[in-house]
This record gives C-alpha cells, sequence and structure tokens, in this order.
C-alpha cells in the first residue's frame, strides 16, 4: 500500500489521482480510438469532450461506446460531455481543406455550397446576410484572420483582408460590430442534444449563451436528463452571470469566443471573476481553449502555457481543458500528460492550498454547508487521511469540494451517473457501491472503500460525511470522524467485493 502524507494527495494506483484539479480532454479524429482513449485516461484524462461542431452523430456514436468500452475495462467512472455548437458561425468547406488568403486582397462569402478557394466560401448562415453592414469587421478562427466588409448584399459578402492567413474547412466567424439575431439553440442543436440524451452524455455544454432563458430553454429540452453546463463566450453573458450560474449546473470560461468577442486583454480578469463566482456557487467550472495551443504541433508547451494552466489551477477551477491539443494535434498523449504534470506541481506547492481556500466566503446557512466547513476545519485541525461521502444525487461532494478540502475526497454513491458527472469535480474521486441501508454498514463500507482505493492505512484518520436516512436527497446531516485499524486491514486483505 502506497503511504499518505498528512494532508497530502491520495496515492497513484487503481486509477486513483493524487490531483484534485480535472483533465477534460477533447476527442477527435487524432484521439478518438479506443486504444487512444485508454492511453488518454490512464495519462490523465478524467472526462471527454465530444465536439459537436465537427463530425457526423454516427462517427460521435462510435466515440462515446469506445469511451464507455474503455471505461468499464478500466473500471473508474468517465465523465462524457457532448459541446453543443450553439448559434456559432462557421465558413463552410474548402477544395482540398484549406485556402490561403492574402493580406489586402479581396474575400467574398457567399450562398454557394461549393467548395471555396482563395477568392471565396460558402458562409451557410442566411441570418448574416441581411444583418452586415460596410466596415464591419468578420474574424475568423479565433481573430487569427480579419475582414471587412467593403460590400453586403442578400446574396453575398465582399471583404478586403485585413488580415490574412490560412484559412481551412468550418473555421468559425465572429461578429463583434453586429448583433446577429440567431435562437440560444439552432436546428442542429436539438438534434444534437436529442442525440446526447439518447447516447448517454453525462453533460452538455450549451454554446453562446447570452441569457439565462438559453440556459433554462436548454434545461426545458433536456428533460431533467444530464447536466447542463453553460460556457461563457459572450459579452453579454458576463452581464447576467449570476443568472446563468444560478441556472446551469457548471459553467465554462470559454476564452476561445470570449476573447475574440472581447479585446483578448479583458479575458484573465474576466477568467479570474467567472471561476470565483462558479466556485462561489459550488458548481464545477472549467477552464477552456488554447491552454497547451502549442502542443498541437509541438511535443513541449511553452513556458507561457505551462503558466496559464498552472495560473487556472491556483485560482481553483475545477477543470483545465484541451481542444484541438487532443482532438487533432499531432501530441495528445503529451498534451495530457504535461497537464497532468502542471497541475500536480502547482498542488504540491504548500501555497496553492492557502490560495485555493475560500476564507471570505461563508457558506450557506444549511446543514449540508455547516457540515462542509466543519469536515474542511477538523482536516486543518487532525491527521487526516481522506474524507469519505456518501451521495445519491452528488450535492454533499459538491459542498465538501466547495471547501477545497486539504485531504483527498472518496466519494461513494449507487449512481454511476452521478459518479460519472463528478469526474469534473475538484478532488472528487468517485466510485459506484451498493447503497448502504444503517449507520455500522456505512462506517464498515466507508472503511473498507479507503483501504481499496488508497484514501489510508492502519492508523488514518477518515472525516465521513452523509445524509440519513440513507438515500434521501438534500438529508447531509452526520458527520463521523473513523480511524482505520489493524482488523480492519487484514480484512481488507482477505476480501476483495464491496
Ligand atoms: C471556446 O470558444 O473557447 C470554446 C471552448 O468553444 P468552441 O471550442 O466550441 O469554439
Amino acid at each position: 500500500m502506497a503511504k499518505i502524507d498528512q494532508h497530502g494527495a491520495a496515492p497513484k494506483g487503481a486509477m486513483t489521482r493524487g490531483r484534485k484539479v480535472k483533465i477534460l480532454a477533447t476527442l477527435g479524429p487524432a484521439s478518438r480510438s479506443p486504444e487512444m482513449i485508454e492511453k488518454l485516461l490512464r495519462a490523465g484524462a478524467d472526462a471527454f469532450r465530444v465536439n459537436m461542431s465537427h463530425g457526423d452523430h454516427e462517427t460521435h456514436a462510435e466515440t462515446i461506446a469506445a469511451i464507455r468500452a474503455v471505461e468499464k475495462a478500466i473500471g473508474r467512472p468517465v465523465g462524457i460531455l457532448c459541446d453543443l455548437q450553439g448559434p456559432k458561425l462557421r465558413v463552410g468547406q474548402f477544395a482540398g481543406g484549406k485556402a490561403v488568403i492574402r493580406h489586402g486582397s479581396h474575400f467574398t462569402l457567399d450562398r454557394n455550397p461549393a467548395p471555396g478557394d482563395e477568392t471565396r466560401v460558402c458562409l451557410p448562415h442566411p441570418e448574416l446576410f441581411g444583418v452586415l453592414e460596410k466596415g464591419q469587421r468578420l474574424l475568423i478562427d479565433d481573430g487569427k484572420l480579419r475582414l471587412k466588409v467593403i460590400r453586403a448584399s442578400e446574396d453575398a459578402i465582399l471583404c478586403s483582408a485585413e488580415v490574412g492567413g490560412v484559412i481551412s474547412d468550418r473555421k468559425g466567424v465572429n461578429v463583434p460590430d453586429a448583433v446577429v439575431p440567431v435562437p440560444a439553440l439552432t436546428e442542429k442543436d436539438r438534434r444534437d442534444l436529442a442525440f446526447a440524451v439518447q447516447h448517454g452524455a453525462d453533460w452538455i455544454a450549451l454554446s453562446f449563451v447570452q441569457r439565462p432563458e438559453d440556459v433554462a430553454e436548454a434545461r426545458r429540452l433536456m428533460g431533467g436528463y444530464g447536466a447542463l453546463m453553460a460556457k461563457i463566450e459572450k459579452p453579454a453573458a458576463i452581464d447576467r452571470l449570476d443568472e446563468i450560474i444560478e441556472l446551469a449546473d457548471a459553467i465554462m470560461v470559454a476564452r476561445g469566443d470570449l476573447g475574440v468577442e472581447l479585446n483578448p486583454e479583458e479575458v484573465p480578469p474576466l477568467q479570474k471573476m467567472i471561476v470565483a463566482a462558479t466556485r462561489r456557487s459550488g458548481k464545477p467550472v472549467v477552464v477552456a481553449t488554447q491552454m497547451l495551443e502549442s502542443m498541437i504541433e509541438s511535443p513541449a508547451p511553452t513556458r507561457a502555457e505551462v503558466s496559464d494552466v498552472a495560473n487556472a489551477v491556483y485560482d481553483g477551477a475545477d477543470a483545465v481543458m484541451l481542444s484541438a491539443e487532443t482532438a487533432s494535434g499531432a501530441w495528445p498523449v503529451e498534451a495530457v500528460t504535461i497537464m497532468d504534470r502542471i497541475a500536480s506541481q502547482v498542488e504540491r506547492d504548500p501555497g496553492y492550498r492557502q490560495q485555493v481556500s475560500f476564507a471570505e466566503v461563508l457558506p450557506d446557512h444549511t446543514t449540508a454547508d455547516a457540515l462542509a466547513q466543519a469536515c474542511a476545519s477538523i482536516i486543518q485541525t487532525v491527521a487526516i487521511s481522506g474524507v469519505i461521502v456518501f451521495t445519491g444525487s452528488g450535492s454533499t461532494a459538491r459542498r465538501v469540494a466547495r471547501e477545497r478540502p486539504a485531504a483527498p475526497m472518496l466519494v461513494l454513491t449507487p449512481s454511476q451517473k452521478i459518479a460519472r458527472r463528478l469526474a469534473l469535480l475538484w478532488g472528487a474521486h468517485a466510485v459506484t457501491t451498493k447503497d448502504i441501508g444503517s449507520f455500522e454498514e456505512m462506517i464498515a463500507k466507508g472503511k473498507r472503500m479507503a483501504l481499496r482505493h488508497g484514501f489510508g492505512v492502519a492508523g488514518s484518520k477518515l472525516v465521513t460525511l452523509a445524509g440519513v436516512p440513507f438515500g434521501t436527497p438534500g438529508s447531509t446531516n452526520l458527520l463521523h470522524v473513523v480511524t482505520l485499524t489493524g482488523d480492519e486491514l487484514s480484512r481488507h486483505a482477505s476480501q476483495s467485493t464491496s
């Protein structure tokens, strides 16, 4: 049995990670095979993102089936996030997949579905043609290319390329100078949402949220199924952030589009503000996009990228995300490995603990929050090797994680759905177990599972949290400190099932 330091991380082994922050890796052509999925999981990925902006349902169904097969083989719950494209504007396709637009040249966006070239491409969004005016900007591929409208008609938008470059299939288009009259969910989003529900996605991400009503609408369409993540990438969403957080189950700081819709220098303070606001709510927050961008092509990140990942971890984000680095890059496993190493290094820094603790934020006036805070306080006072949380809905785990406790957290739940969803929650190592019926059973099972998953050794003290009567949602009312004894160790050695 590996050793556990007093307030440190749980040891590795049996896929118990030492790391608290989670890694969300996007799957794509470079990584969606079962072999790559397993490699990414072993390298440190906790959850996978299926980007509905690319690919077809058949491919996504195969990807999801592959994740579930690897999950079963590895024996660790894996979260799947289906990320809806939202009313994201994208160009069509090019003959040969890409074209080069020269600086200062003319380029036309039109309604002709024929493959594009260096002079034109299809813009499959009829709503844009009546809206754009001379002088307005079109930003392509996260703002890497900048076009200015010379003339716009119902059929074609003629532009001059202020900043040219390589444009490739289905690159994103932002129109920061115009209000585009688009609904929160497009027809495609509705189809993709139905697909995600049907294929058992644990999380569904809603893109380009502008209003709380957008979140409410998506939730209505989800019909009580799965959990909803609101992506913050529009300035309008910032204005109503608290209401959006209230209605969503999690938040993503989608820095790609946020940094295009706003000036890039406005993103870092907003990132900190969004992470802090979401953390106060106790809901998971993911920091996304360009975290290790150079690793799309290079096996090593830049120093600045390493700092960026580290800073998101220091801010106490629940998860950090990889996009093209793992979806289509040349070094997907290396990108996850590096992210794991950066996060683990930050979490070993004694300063991290102080930085992520929530000194200034009081708990809600609930029994669950009082106990979660008491748990964090006990860990400060007594050497605790792990927190065992019994939960049906995941709520107790979220309230405990909100306190960012120093000891690692083992979450025991009868619900596989909840265990998978917790793959994005800071510090939660979730295990699916049979429900418990009594206090004695809870203590015995807590100790047994703590030993099995490396959360304690003989003599270790553990904090146990649960709700009685067992199986009643929202009933968190029990906190108990237990010590593992030599007897349990020998019983553990002779038992192998829960
Ligand atoms: C983003 O814009 O940062 C983002 C995560 O969204 P997408 O990758 O879907 O454009």
